[in-house]
């Protein structure tokens, strides 16, 4: 296969020798042809040795690199990266129902295919591209696991309005790729806990998968106490803090939807239990009002950054609010802090909870660290595939 080629500033390549997957623009010296948006293209070192295959982008970075060798991106290239990321789920256990079938297949750089991202719930794939390369080539991924997951894939939904950059100006309508899902509620399932999952209404693919092993972990801590979920979303941590006995279980979440989404998966897992109680409200104003009661707070925000530039602001908004729930949560209480910025170091993060603790002046210590799990990899050479940070906290 003839790709267009790419060819570095000298000096430019070191990066790539070290297998980071992503071009800089600035690092482009010259360009044969004129690849669109999307093209797979050859990169080259200023001596001319090929350093891999990529998809092309306009933007600052120039192309996401694919493969570090001379490989034509067909069927089988993509049937093959599909298998490895497929392999990593068995070896982990997630794809085993009726226990869990709910799980992230395919996390861009952390499998060798940056700008794709699949999420599985039961026999349904949710699709997101990231890039416009990856968009080119949904057709052919759908092909291809298809192939790898046989019957056990009934269809597959391509979500992508949201994560394409805009500038692409495609005319990129989400849709079915294969199969079509009619029967209602669509239910997957969370270590032996049932979840409504709406991909085509719900934020993202429909539901954060990244919280498995830490609501597992939050499960364990909520015997006998009085739960606040805020920024409850599809009531996750809820229905595991159930599971886990707590006392009661409160879920907060300024969207009506969420709140209706985690009210329906409480009542799924727990029909008839007056242990669960859900509020429509702002997080900052429910904290301002609420007494205190709780023992076991979940704070689980969005994304307070999303770039660089906005990052200061973020960390106040981190800060402010854990300082509101070390205000409220009751001596001996225990808190569970997140951040899911991918701009907000691990270091950024602990030092805004840190701030906000020293405020109130109550002792607070570190209990665990935690981080997105084994089906959201990050490749050692792409550090920037980590985003998901969290503390537990013991509050005196
Ligand atoms: N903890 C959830 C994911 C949270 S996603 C889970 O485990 O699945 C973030 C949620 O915060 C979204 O549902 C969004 O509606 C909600 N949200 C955003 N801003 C908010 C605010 N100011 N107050 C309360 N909820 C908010």
């Amino acid at each position: 296969m003839i790709y267009p080629k790419i060819y570095l500033k000298p000096k430019k390549e070191e990066s790539v020798l070290r297998l980071h997957p992503w071009i800089f623009s600035g690092a482009v010296a010259r360009i044969d042809g004129q690849p669109e948006e999307g093209t797979v293209v050859e990169v080259f070192a200023a001596d001319g040795r090929l350093l891999g295959v990529g998809h092309y982008q306009i933007g600052s970075i120039a192309v996401r690199l694919l493969a570090f060798d001379e490989v034509t991106i067909d069927h089988a290239f993509w049937l093959d990266r599909l298998r490895s990321a497929y392999n990593l789920r068995q070896m982990l256990g997630l794809d085993h129902a009726p226990e869990n079938d709910t799980y992230r297949l395919v996390y861009g750089e952390g499998d060798r295919l940056p700008g794709l991202v699949i999420d599985m719930y039961a026999d349904t794939a949710v699709m997101q591209a990231h890039s416009v390369g990856m968009h080119h080539a949904r057709h052919d991924i759908a092909t291809a696991l298809r192939e790898l997951l046989g019957d056990r894939l009934q269809a597959i939904y391509y979500k992508s309005d949201g994560t394409l950059p805009f500038k692409a100006a495609l005319d990129h309508t989400d849709e079915y790729l294969l199969g079509r899902y009619t029967g209602g509620e669509h239910l997957a399932t969370e270590r032996g806990l049932r979840f409504g999952i709406d991909w085509l209404k719900g934020q993202k693919t429909g539901f954060f998968v990244d919280q498995r092993e830490n609501r597992r972990l939050l499960e364990q801590y909520a015997g006998g106490r009085t739960v606040l979920n805020m920024f409850c979303y599809t009531g996750g941590f809820s229905v595991y803090a159930m599971r886990g006995g707590a006392r009661a279980v409160h879920s907060v979440d300024s969207s009506s939807k969420a709140v209706s989404l985690t009210e329906r998966n409480v009542a799924l897992n727990f029909p008839n239990d007056d242990r669960h109680r859900a509020f429509a409200e702002d997080a900052f104003d429910y904290l301002r009002r609420a007494g205190n009661d709780y023992d076991l707070i979940i704070l689980d925000p969005p994304a307070f950054a999303k770039h660089r530039d906005v990052l200061r602001n973020a960390l106040q908004g981190y800060r402010k609010l854990n300082a509101a729930a070390f205000e409220k949560i009751r001596p001996g209480g225990i808190l569970f802090t997140f951040s899911c910025s991918q701009v907000v170091s691990r270091n950024d993060f602990r030092l805004a909870v840190f701030t906000a603790a020293a405020q109130t002046r109550r002792h607070v210590r570190i209990l665990h660290q935690l981080t997105q799990p084994a089906d959201h990899p990050v490749s050692i050479y792409h550090p920037e595939g980590e985003y998901l940070k969290g503390l537990v906290l013991e509050v005196e």
